[in-house]
């Protein structure tokens, strides 16, 4: 935890204007007698702060009371793309798409106005030249939703924008959710994965996983083929952990605290009617 914060200081480097706060996260502000928070979204004190405030407002708030058996996790695939700033765009239209989508159906069909979403964006990359050696369901899924046709070179950064999301369906189905969310310019394969919460688990720690996952900002790169927990293994055998490049954790945190940055710009809610 402490080695991630340690590198995004590395590559924000002491002359940017976030440096000063992400390194004084956590100490006492003597004056006014508590804590200071960067609210960096990379900085796990505060992403750890923040997923018990999510698992919150989806426990106490937004799902309290929605049974195990109408809730599912959504993952929505956005376009790779080599230019961050292009992301945003990309990102504003699907939340219109889908607002706007939700709306349709509750003119329809009443049973939509118990559909409720909150999502979160999250980003990830590959080197544009790792496309050969994704697996199959990858490969399929990033050459649909339009993977870049040329780069600079094979290690150019591709930016992969996706959201994670938590549903409630009230007495829609899985099926008819995720064939909405296709039919409406979500169609690339595999774009759309919708899973049924665990039923032999409660709804709250299904929750609480579904926000671990969907906040977990992780800056280094998989050892190919290797779960979470092989990971953990390796690394305790004294591997060393791939950060991603500089330039690229610059980029990310530059992307994640601009406009109104923070995590609240993470956050896309359909409420229900
Ligand atoms: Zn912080």
């Amino acid at each position: 935890m402490q080695e991630q914060r340690a590198q995004v200081l590395l590559a924000i480097g002491m002359m940017h204007p976030l440096y000063d706060r992400m390194a004084a996260c956590g100490e006492m502000d003597e004056k006014h007698n508590n804590m200071r928070v960067c609210g960096v979204p990379l900085c796990p004190r505060c992403f750890l702060r923040r997923r018990g405030k999510e698992t919150g407002r989806a426990l106490g708030q937004a799902f309290a009371d929605v049974p195990n058996e109408q809730m599912a996790f959504l993952t929505l695939l956005l376009e790779p793309t080599l230019d961050l700033s292009t992301v945003d765009a990309g990102i504003q239209a699907t939340k219109r798409r889908i607002r706007n989508l939700v709306a349709y159906q509750r003119r329809q069909d009443p049973r939509w106005n118990l559909v409720q979403l909150t999502g979160w964006w999250e980003m990830d990359r590959d080197n544009y030249g790792d496309l050969t050696e994704f697996g199959r369901n990858k490969r399929i899924a990033m050459q649909g939703l339009g993977w870049p046709l040329f780069a600079k070179r094979l290690e150019s950064t591709v930016w992969r924008p996706h959201l994670h999301g938590i549903v409630a369906l009230g007495d829609v189905t899985g099926q008819e959710f995720a064939d909405a969310l296709r039919a409406r310019g979500h169609d690339a394969p595999y774009q759309v994965s919708l899973k049924p919460f665990d039923r032999d688990q409660s709804v709250v720690r299904n929750i609480k996983g579904v926000i671990r996952y969907a906040l977990k900002f992780r800056i280094e790169r998989d050892f190919k083929g290797a779960s979470q927990e092989n990971c953990d293994a390796t690394r305790g055998l004294g591997f060393v952990r791939s950060w991603w490049s500089k330039g690229d954790i610059r980029e990310y945190v530059e992307w994640l605290m601009c406009k109104r940055g923070g995590f609240e710009r993470l956050r896309f809610v359909v409420r229900v009617l």
